[in-house]
């Protein structure tokens, strides 16, 4: 086994590496959550979501994974009975129809095949079709974690206007939130549920809402019975800065950093630090002679690469290869495509330097388990960088 010393490379996509400067802003004493000294906190973070949503309504948040934002956005919006339409994206839209079905919630699932994201045309038809306006709501994963295929929100949110159909809009960005490029109130998506454990670089343990006036008076008139997960109470007593219930208040502390990091930053150079990640990766990818399972570049994700393994290799061997000799987690294949496919992470907490070191333990791990690939992937991530910077980088004249 090589050395354990020095960090562990956490490639996965998600949870993302915490920076230090997170992990120092929640190294605080826990403090009374019905303090004044809390509700300055509370305002603070219920404000600082909404920027990173681009929202102006209401964000709420629970201390729950984000499966639990999931089950939220179901149980206020819908009840037994009502039909939505959602894409067979990859896993987790299989996992959040699943949890649909749970609740008696018809799911009518345009099937896919896990290699891009959600068509905006396919849903325009459906919607067409409904003429008995049954379907309540679109339900779209943003940025499909199983897959690295991304979903184009805007195009469905036009998609769903041209049908001229009332559904609400509810889109899943556990993992694109602070990552990609997304505008919760532009788009007039109705709900938007996300987590805390990807771009927003927190640990795992806090998720979202983002709800439009819409989505809001469409809980008020479900009879859906929920208690934990209902908004009204939560938006209620929210205003005040507290919650109804004890709230994370460490992992509060991390988000107001985190918050503070992404502006300072800035949204848009975090979303294009992303694609330039995004991009490196794939020249490795490339360089190495393997295929990347998305299929439609307009649609690659700028936060993880999913990688397909050369048939007959086993990419949870590879995997446990490159873990025990270069102490680096990569992502495994999930749901169907277990087994046959490695998934690079390039999020939150990352940068040109610590992605070439990751490239090197994905290239060092392929010679390591006997993957037939190409050498020379990190050398292709690195002109691809170089490129990129030059690109961005304004001519100087030289006298
Ligand atoms: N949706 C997406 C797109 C995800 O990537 C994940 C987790 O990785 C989930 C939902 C489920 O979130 P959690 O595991 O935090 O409950």
């Amino acid at each position: 086994m090589a050395s354990q010393q020095g960090r562990h490379f956490l490639q996965i996509p998600g949870p993302s590496p915490v920076p230090d400067r997170i992990l120092r802003a929640m190294d605080m004493p826990v403090i009374d959550h019905r303090s004044a000294e809390f509700a300055k906190l509370g305002r603070e973070v219920l404000d600082g979501a909404k920027s990173v949503f681009k929202t102006s309504q209401p964000v709420v948040i629970y201390p729950s994974s984000g499966t639990g934002a999931w089950e939220a956005a179901i149980v206020n919006t819908l009840s037994p009975g009502d039909t939505v339409l959602m894409a067979e994206t990859g896993h987790f839209a299989t996992l959040w129809r699943q949890i649909a079905g749970r609740f008696g919630i018809e799911v009518d699932f345009i099937p896919g095949d896990w290699r891009r994201g959600a068509d905006p045309a396919a849903i325009e038809a459906k919607l067409a079709e409904d003429r008995g306006r049954k379907i309540k709501a679109v339900m779209v994963v943003h940025n499909e974690t199983s897959t690295g295929s991304t979903s184009r929100i805007a195009e469905i949110r036009k998609a769903i206007d041209k049908a001229g159909h009332p559904a609400l809009f509810m889109v899943d960005t556990i993992s694109s939130l602070a990552s990609v490029d997304y505008r919760h109130d532009e788009w007039q998506v109705d709900v938007t549920v996300s987590g805390s454990q990807k771009g927003l670089m927190l640990p795992p343990g806090l998720s979202f809402n983002a709800i439009s006036e819409k989505a809001m008076a469409a809980s008020r008139a479900n009879t859906m019975p929920r208690s934990y997960w209902d908004w009204q109470e939560m938006v209620k007593i929210n205003a005040n800065g507290f919650f109804p219930y004890t709230p994370a208040t460490n992992l509060l502390y991390g988000l107001r950093e985190a918050v503070r990091m992404l502006h300072e930053e800035g949204l848009d150079a975090v979303f294009a630090r992303h694609e330039r990640l995004a991009a490196a990766t794939r020249a490795a990818v490339k360089a190495w002679g393997l295929d990347i399972l998305c299929e439609n570049p307009a649609e690659y994700s700028p936060v993880l690469t999913a990688v397909l393994m050369p048939p007959s290799h086993d990419a949870d061997h590879y995997r446990k290869v490159a873990l025990e000799k270069f102490n680096i987690s990569l992502g495994s294949g999930l749901g169907k495509v277990a087994g046959k496919v490695f998934r690079i992470g390039h999020l939150g907490e990352c940068n040109e330097l610590t992605l070439l070191g990751a490239l090197s333990g994905v290239e060092m791990g392929l010679a390591a388990a006997g993957v037939p690939h190409r050498s020379g992937g990190v050398q292709a991530a690195m002109a691809a960088l170089e490129s990129r910077e030059e690109a961005n980088t304004p001519k100087v004249a030289v006298a």
